[in-house]
């Protein structure tokens, strides 16, 4: 069993940042407690990437900033990344054979943000090869194992982040999520995760998946530990083409989202007892439906009565096309990761095979080689639905669905301010559980695609465990908004954590 770090010895970031302040501790003590506590939890499989000695030069200088008094949001704060964000010292794989070597010559905007805060980088955390995936079992280096109960998957793609998270081995940590990979793993690890407005972090440096759908969000304790990354994350950057400029009227810079929920934060506070007084909550009448376990209806029915204890008032609305989500996001988003993954040709980097007679077979076996069954799974279906004659059947199809779904959320959010249900249908499922059928992890990322392919803001929030076997099993509530609400939406969840502590639960430490 892992032990704890250092870091939970106060209570969130901002209380180890005080204590950083104060030299109650330093950056580099953390860091060691955090790689000793990575290299502890080594059955997890959470860590690909470690590097003592790049991660405590980051250390020495955040405490050279305490010392300087140059200190940033995050000096000394130990994360990690998902290893979908490229990284200067760090190799960056993606969960792929492909990329098994591949060490970057740049980092990506988000692992410079969080730098430049002051954060001090664990290493690079598992994944689901090419972010493909709901269970981080499509990672070519092994499954991760979820930190509450080791039989389960910790959802994916970013199950490394989620499980490093929620075993304590870091403070926060970043992932991407396209499809649900954010929510989905935070969900099932008992974390608190955020996936922000398409367009409000910076995609340059991720390797691409589904680029109209991929997004940065962190993973972290509580709504306010996210918000302490999200804010430094999110921003303008010339060098992705879809960043925004703008949300609504305010620029996309760094204090943005700390500025929103600052000022939603006043307002709750201004209500007393009934601090979500006024607030409609949405609950989509299809999110509640058949296909949903009891345990986890159970869970978010009784956060939902929490909600409307804080004041709020609950809306039946409908999401009529939540189900053909799931068709247009297997479409689309293969489709882009068709185009995407055509660069893994053995010539400008990645796997080469070492046995060919000719350009052609070198790139045929270097993908064949390189890529997993998923990854290749998904090359055949986005090439084929965009191919000639199946392009107008599936493709457009697809597109013409996205833009429906994407108005039936402004037509639900006419009724209400922000949308809640479940994250997934069930709780962690079995490692190998769905091993004979691939599709099936499909279907049970039927809450989060809609949100995707609209490009909304929404969070996991932890709220609950499941019920007999898998009563150690977490359960995640979700909370949608409408663009740019993304300080609404962690201020609305740190009103629901101040009165719940399933964010502080933790799976057991080896010397608690
Ligand atoms: N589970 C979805 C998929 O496999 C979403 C993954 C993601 O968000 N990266 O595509």
């Amino acid at each position: 069993m892992a032990k704890h770090a250092l870091h939970t010895e106060f209570a969130d970031i901002a209380a180890l940042r005080q204590a950083l302040d104060r030299r109650a501790v330093s950056a580099v003590e953390l860091a060691r407690s955090a790689l000793d506590a990575a290299q502890d939890a080594a059955d997890l499989n959470a860590f690909l990437h470690i590097d003592a000695d790049l991660t405590l030069q980051q250390a020495r200088a955040a405490d050279a900033a305490l010392a300087a008094g140059t200190a940033g949001p995050l000096t000394g704060v130990p994360i990690a990344h998902k290893d979908a964000f490229v990284t200067r010292g760090w190799r960056t794989t993606a969960g792929s054979r492909m990329l098994g070597q591949y060490v970057s010559p740049f980092d990506a905007t988000v692992v410079e943000r969080l730098q430049e805060a002051g954060a001090v980088s664990i290493g690079k955390l598992n994944c689901d090869e090419f972010a493909m995936g709901s269970g981080n079992e499509n990672s070519a280096f092994g499954p991760v194992r979820n930190p509450w109960d080791r039989a389960a998957v910790p959802g994916g793609s970013s199950g490394g982040s989620a499980a490093a998270v929620a075993a304590r081995l870091v403070a926060a940590a970043t992932g991407t999520d396209t499809g649900g990979s954010v929510r989905q793993p935070a969900s099932l690890c008992g974390v608190t995760g955020i996936k922000p407005t398409y367009g409000t972090v910076s995609r340059f440096g991720i390797v691409a998946f589904g680029s109209s759908l991929d997004q940065a969000g962190p993973l972290a304790r509580s709504s306010r530990d996210a918000l302490a990354l999200l804010d430094a994350m999110a921003g303008f950057d010339p060098r992705d083409a879809t960043s925004v400029q703008n949300c609504g009227p305010v620029a996309n810079a760094p204090g943005r989202v700390q500025r929103d929920f600052d000022g939603a934060q006043a307002r709750y506070e201004a209500g007393g007892a009934q601090p979500l007084a006024g607030l409609r909550i949405g609950v989509p009448a299809e999110y509640l439906g058949d296909g949903l376990a009891d345990d986890v209806r159970a869970a978010v029915q009784a956060a939902l009565a929490q909600f409307e204890a804080l004041g709020a008032r609950r809306v039946e609305i409908s999401l009529p096309r939540t189900e053909l989500a799931i068709p247009a996001y297997y479409v689309i988003a293969p489709a882009e990761a068709s185009s995407n993954l055509a660069r893994y040709d053995g010539v400008r980097y990645g796997h080469r095979t070492a046995d060919y007679a000719d350009l052609t077979e070198m790139i045929s076996r270097s993908r064949a080689e390189g890529f997993g069954e998923e990854v290749k799974r998904r090359i055949l279906i986005g090439t084929y639905v965009l191919s000639h004659g199946y392009y107008d059947a599936y493709y457009l199809q697809a597109q013409r669905l996205r833009r429906l779904i994407a108005q039936d959320f402004q037509r639900a959010l006419e009724q209400c301010d922000v949308i809640m249900g479940p994250v997934a249908p069930t709780v962690a499922k079995d490692i190998g559980e769905n091993r004979d059928d691939p599709t099936a992890d499909w279907l049970a990322d039927i809450y989060t695609l809609g949100v995707s392919l609209a490009g909304l803001p929404a969070m996991s929030v932890p709220c609950g465990f499941g019920s007999g076997a898998h009563s150690r099993r977490p359960v995640g509530l979700q909370i949608i908004g409408n663009y740019f609400d993304e300080g609404r939406l962690l201020a609305i969840a740190d009103r629901y954590q101040h009165v719940t502590d399933w964010h502080l639960r933790a799976p057991a430490s080896q010397d608690a």
